[in-house]
């Protein structure tokens, strides 16, 4: 019995100090840490099932909808020409080699909900699958990849802050199934000389799942580079990438936020 509860407690301790360390990685997840960009030493993220997809949810009534299924009046390609992707089955989709896909009007800081989807026939892997990505002004980076069974680096699967900041745990549903982003985003500010007084900051739910938590991006995301921040406008469009997968995309909204 003593020898039991011996082994209870030195079970105990040793578990206290396996979850203790654990704690503090957790809390210290959001940090850069010492990783090299795009280390696939790095821990790859736990996987969390979110649980089947659903049908779009209705946006809310003060929300700027971007695209319901029907036109691509709000859009443009990069160049100022009308948006070449297809709009197919009340969603839009990646025309690959034809550039990102852009907002006609300009945003700063935004709650935003957008739906999207791999391609349900897997090719490729690591970045080489379902890779598109949704940039917050043009400019900072949350990942779309199909991130189901298919490891990369951390810092650029699915719900990643690309190069940045790997999500808190891998949401993912798999290929060809309908996933969501909601993202609380907040748009760097520069003073008039072009220094940086706040970064921008990133809040996302990946399947209604937290995998950013109001994470403080180094600047803009890039491939194999940190970049520092360059001084822009308050305001500007969001993108979607096309990395020449045919990802799709439906149910896009933003509500504008204040300056607070
Ligand atoms: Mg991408």
């Amino acid at each position: 019995m003593t020898f039991a509860h011996g082994r209870l407690a030195a079970a105990a301790l040793a578990l206290a100090a396996l979850l203790l360390p654990a704690a503090a990685d957790r809390a210290d997840a959001q940090d850069l840490g010492d990783w090299p960009i795009h280390s696939m030493d790095r821990p790859q993220p736990p996987v969390v099932d979110p649980g089947p997809s659903q049908p779009p949810t209705p946006p809310p009534s003060d929300a700027v909808v971007l695209f319901d299924g029907g036109d691509l009046a709000r859009w443009r390609a990069e160049d100022g020409s009308p948006a070449p992707w297809r709009v197919a089955e009340g969603a839009v989709e990646v025309a690959p080699h034809t550039g990102s896909l852009v907002t006609r009007d300009s945003f700063g800081d935004v709650q935003l909900h957008i739906e999207w989807r791999t391609p349900p026939r897997v090719e490729g892997e690591g970045q080489e699958r379902g890779n598109s990505g949704v940039y917050l002004m043009g400019i900072y980076e949350l990942q779309v990849l199909d991130s189901h069974e298919n490891p990369t680096y951390p810092d650029g699967q699915a719900g990643a802050i690309f190069g940045q900041y790997p999500p808190l745990v891998n949401a993912s549903r798999g290929p060809g199934e309908w996933q969501t982003y909601d993202v609380v985003f907040r748009a760097p500010r520069f003073d008039e000389q072009g220094a940086v007084l706040a970064p921008a900051r990133m809040t996302v739910l990946h399947n209604g799942i937290l995998v950013q938590h109001d994470v403080a991006l180094t600047g803009p995301t890039a491939f194999q580079a940190r970049p520092p921040y360059s001084a822009h406008p308050a305001r500007l469009p969001l993108t979607l990438q096309d990395h020449e997968f045919p990802v799709r995309y439906r149910n896009i909204w933003v509500r504008e936020l204040g300056d607070r």
